[in-house]
């Protein structure tokens, strides 16, 4: 490794691989990111549906290096991230590093690195390799009969097409998460006629979301205004979200205070129907700008709560023999979310592979790195915080740490992983945390084939904590080149 040039290879240009980019960059280390598409932005380049707000404060999704004082709203819409994300790109200088249109489908560590296989055939050698893959990003799909007997435009909410009119046209929206709920609410405020099929009622926060005025927009320019509303906001943060954490009080008030949005809806039936039948926050909470209750007792818009029973040529079929005619079919039915780096074949040492490791369950050292895995570092891996810290504020814990391993591999030649000792002890400590949380007790997408959710469920600080000093002694460091004789890394 001292004989040439260090380098790192991130995967992925979303916000994850340009905040990571951009820490390299500053520290003068060689490094190249591979991106399959022809942009950045990742899921803010993929969804570009209608509707399509931020769910944090946009003050609070911002690259710490680069703020943004013109945020239009207080939730910004997707595109304005979108623009905001690519603007980032192109200041920092960042697109010169990034080869795009380059999907990256093999990792092995053998040797002294990383061997990265393209799908043009390419094989690139990485001292470290950074899986900026993002954690909602492979398009799930219902596993509904017929679906290719649909002859009307059908796609995913990932994959908006701009080219279908909103007017005239019969809409089908399958899925009652936050897109869900947010497409339906843009068709039904556009007066479309809209379907939508929901299999379970979600808890749903209605909030305003105003423009943002001039003088906010200039008070926020002033230096230590804006340290002091940064401040602030993770303040906000760290005691608004507890509820989330631990039982008590504030649970109670916040699932009154939800109740109470669905007051706005007149007809008793409905409002049951829309009552979800579990607590709040054990799925991600959709929110909605424009006031999805009002919107769903608009004449044009229909729920659906019956199993589809399959998709026809001309629309969907239920259970119970009722039809709906379509002409376009939405399918806002989320992301594989465990899927991480997959399908991309990743082999550490000893020829073990991810899907070996994952096979009982999904699992991280920290959400960023993996036993048996040297030198390969994650950003929102397993257990980082998806739910309650926001992400720009997460990978900041996150890629402190991991530049603090980089210098040091650098430095030192050396290669690192975590113990599977403390990779278990990682573990057992969110084990142990998650009966007190909202995130049990029913069905959402963050909980894996155990029924283990797979995301933070300690305080906002403790994850800052965790990530604030490395401890050396969860850390296998080793000279390179790494041989890995018999030792066998096990699943958890
Ligand atoms: C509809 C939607 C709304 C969301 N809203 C919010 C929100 O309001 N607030 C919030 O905090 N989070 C939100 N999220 C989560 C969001 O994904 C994260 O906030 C953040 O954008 C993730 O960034 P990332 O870079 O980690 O991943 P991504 O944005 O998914 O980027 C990953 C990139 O990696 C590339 N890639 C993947 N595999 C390969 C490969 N093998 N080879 C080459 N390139 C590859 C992809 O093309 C993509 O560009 C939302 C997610 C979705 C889907």
């Amino acid at each position: 490794m001292s004989e040439r040039k260090f380098k790192v290879v991130i995967v992925g240009a979303g916000m994850a691989g340009l905040f990571m980019a951009e820490k390299l960059k500053r520290a003068g280390i060689d490094f190249a990111v591979y991106e399959k598409s022809h942009e950045v932005g990742g899921t803010w380049r993929d969804n570009t549906y209608p509707g399509l707000y931020v769910d944090v404060l946009s003050r609070q999704y911002e690259f710490p290096f680069r703020r943004n004082y013109d945020w239009s709203r207080k939730y910004a819409p997707g595109a304005e991230i979108q623009a905001y994300i690519k603007r980032v790109a192109d200041e920092r200088g960042l697109r010169r590093f990034i080869r795009f249109k380059q999907e990256i489908v093999s990792a092995r560590f053998a040797g002294d690195r990383w061997h990265l296989a393209t799908r043009k055939g390419e094989t690139v050698m990485a001292d470290v390799f950074v899986a900026a893959t993002g954690f909602l990003h492979q398009p799930l799909y219902p596993e509904i009969p017929g679906r290719d007997s649909f002859t009307g435009a059908s796609f995913h909410s990932a994959g908006w097409d701009h080219t279908v009119p909103y007017k005239g046209r019969r809409w089908g929206v399958i899925g009652g998460g936050a897109s869900g709920i947010q497409i339906t609410e843009a068709l039904a405020w556009e007066d479309c006629d809209v379907t939508q099929f929901i299999r379970r009622a979600q808890w749903v926060h209605i909030r305003d979301n105003p423009q943002a005025t001039l003088w906010e927009r200039l008070l926020l320019r002033l230096p230590l205004m804006c340290r002091r509303r940064q401040r602030q906001l993770w303040k906000m943060i760290i005691t608004g979200d507890q509820w989330r954490i631990k039982p008590g009080p504030a649970r109670a008030a916040m699932e009154r205070e939800y109740r109470g949005y669905l007051e706005a809806i007149h007809d008793p039936e409905l409002r049951r129907k829309l009552t979800p039948d579990y607590h709040l926050g054990c799925t991600r909470i959709p929110k909605s700008d424009r006031n999805y209750y009002e919107a769903v007792q608009k004449p044009n818009v229909h729920l659906e709560f019956g199993r589809i029973a399959r998709i026809v040529s001309d629309g969907v079929e239920m259970a119970d023999g009722i039809k709906h005619r379509l002409d376009v079919l939405v399918y806002a039915t989320g992301f594989d979310p465990h899927a991480y780096m997959r399908p991309m074949r990743v082999t550490g040492l000893n020829g073990v592979t991810l899907d070996e490791l994952w096979k009982k369950r999904v699992f991280s050292y920290g959400g960023v790195a993996l036993p048996g895995f040297p030198n390969l570092f994650m950003l929102y891996g397993p257990f980082s915080p998806v739910n309650n810290v926001p992400v720009p504020i997460g990978l900041d814990h996150e890629i402190g740490y991991i530049m603090r391993l980089i210098e040091r591999v650098r430095r030192e030649h050396v290669t690192i992983a975590p113990t599977a000792a403390a990779t278990e002890r990682f573990v057992a400590r969110l084990d142990d945390a998650f009966p007190d949380t909202v995130f049990v007790g029913c069905r959402n997408w963050y909980s894996d084939q155990t029924g283990t959710p797979i995301l933070w469920p300690l305080r906002q600080d403790a994850h800052e904590a965790f990530f604030a000093n490395v401890a050396w002694g969860d850390l296998e460091v080793n000279p390179v080149p790494v041989h890995g004789g018999d030792r066998k890394i096990e699943p958890a």
